[in-house]
């Protein structure tokens, strides 16, 4: 029997680049063109087997609140790992990100794990290059990802290395 640890993470990121397709590519292996809303209106709980340890994680993907830029700090308060994600064809989206940092370390969990993830990696249209994009995480201490919700790469890698970087307590 593995011991098992519980862990809220956060999805952040403006509208539309992909944050609810990342969390259904990840919990339910798939992907669709248009999401219900409802789905990213709470919580879901999944599970991430480790080395020695199971993590539970509870992974909060907002209800399009980001949209109207009304995600209150309730939202991301006592979450000890976040998502911040951005859409490699939109460089407008990247600066959002980085918005995205600072507010979550200035408001929310100091000490949260932050993982920078590059999505829609699928798509020919980049615009945000990974050297950039990983130069800016290294110099602020997040980790970093890609990945594609549709074609599903990078979206278990990118799980597994914030899941791991979480002290277990
Ligand atoms: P959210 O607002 O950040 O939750 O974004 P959604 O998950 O609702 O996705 C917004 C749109 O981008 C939807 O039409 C998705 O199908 C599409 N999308 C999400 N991820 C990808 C991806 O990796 N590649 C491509 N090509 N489209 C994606
Ligand atoms: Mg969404």
């Amino acid at each position: 029997e593995k011991e098992t640890f519980q862990f809220k993470i956060v999805f952040l990121g403006e509208s539309a680049v992909g944050k609810s397709s990342v969390v259904i590519r990840f919990v339910r292996n798939s992907f669709s063109e248009k999401i219900e809303s409802t789905i990213g209106a709470t919580y879901t709980n999944t599970e991430v087997s480790l080395d020695d340890y199971i993590a539970k994680l509870q992974i909060w993907d907002t209800a399009g609140q980001e949209r109207y830029h009304s995600l209150t700090p309730m939202y991301y308060r006592n979450s000890v790992g976040a998502f911040i994600v951005y859409d490699v064809t939109s460089a407008d989206s990247f600066v959002r990100a980085q918005d995205w940092v600072h507010e979550l370390r200035s408001q929310g969990a100091k000490n949260a794990k932050i993982m920078l993830l590059g999505n829609k990696i699928d798509l020919q249209e980049r615009v945000v290059k990974e050297e950039v994009a990983m130069k800016y995480a290294e110099e602020s201490n997040l980790l970093y990802a890609e990945c594609s919700a549709k074609s599903g790469l990078g979206v278990n890698a990118a799980f597994l290395k914030l899941a791991k970087s979480i002290p277990k307590e």
